[in-house]
């Protein structure tokens, strides 16, 4: 069975293409190598978390907007990100933290939920398709493709996922919630 994944949300083309009009292409790329603690396959740009990226006068300010407010692996990303930036010998930095507009699971990039997918995470639905549906509404595993999975509790390995498991080929897995 083949594993479904949405069209490019409009919420991810906004983002590329602000960072297509960005006059830093090497810093994103930069910062591209810079990886989701928890989940070490997603970059914090095919996350959504890496939101923006300016040159002022004095430094250079990078922008991320955390999954959800208090998420523990944010000091992480945030000196992951300072480690590299030091690395490249940029000195004059700030990296700054975003909380509005919220950040959602519909900024996550194509590749990401691909990468997820192939990581055994099932990967949230686009948040248009998934309003005023039940969580557990057609989550096809990861593994096999199937839709006849259930879910087994709400909140699985962190608090932004939950437990499913596969009827077909009975493997336990997370989703991603859509937010
Ligand atoms: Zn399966």
């Amino acid at each position: 069975m083949v594993i479904e994944f949405p069209l490019p949300t409009a919420a991810y083309q906004a983002r590329l293409a602000q960072r297509q009009a960005s006059a830093l292409p090497e810093i994103w790329a930069l910062l591209e190598q810079v990886c989701d603690p928890e989940i070490p396959v997603l970059s914090l740009w095919d996350l959504g978390v890496l939101n923006d990226i300016e040159q002022t006068d004095e430094r250079l300010l990078v922008t991320i907007t955390p999954t959800y407010s208090g998420c523990p692996a944010m000091q992480t990303m945030r000196d992951d990100i300072e480690a590299v930036l030091r690395q490249s010998g940029i000195a004059a930095f700030e990296v700054r933290e975003s909380l509005s507009p919220a950040w959602s699971s519909d900024w996550i990039s194509p590749e990401g939920r691909s990468k997820l997918t192939a990581y055994g995470i099932a990967a949230p639905r686009a948040c248009t398709a998934c309003r005023g549906q039940p969580l557990d509404a057609e989550i096809q595993c990861p593994r096999c493709g199937s839709t006849e999975t259930r879910m087994t509790s709400e909140f699985g390995s962190t608090a932004c996922k939950a437990l499913f498991q596969c009827q077909a080929c009975l493997e336990p897995f997370d989703y991603f919630k859509p937010i």
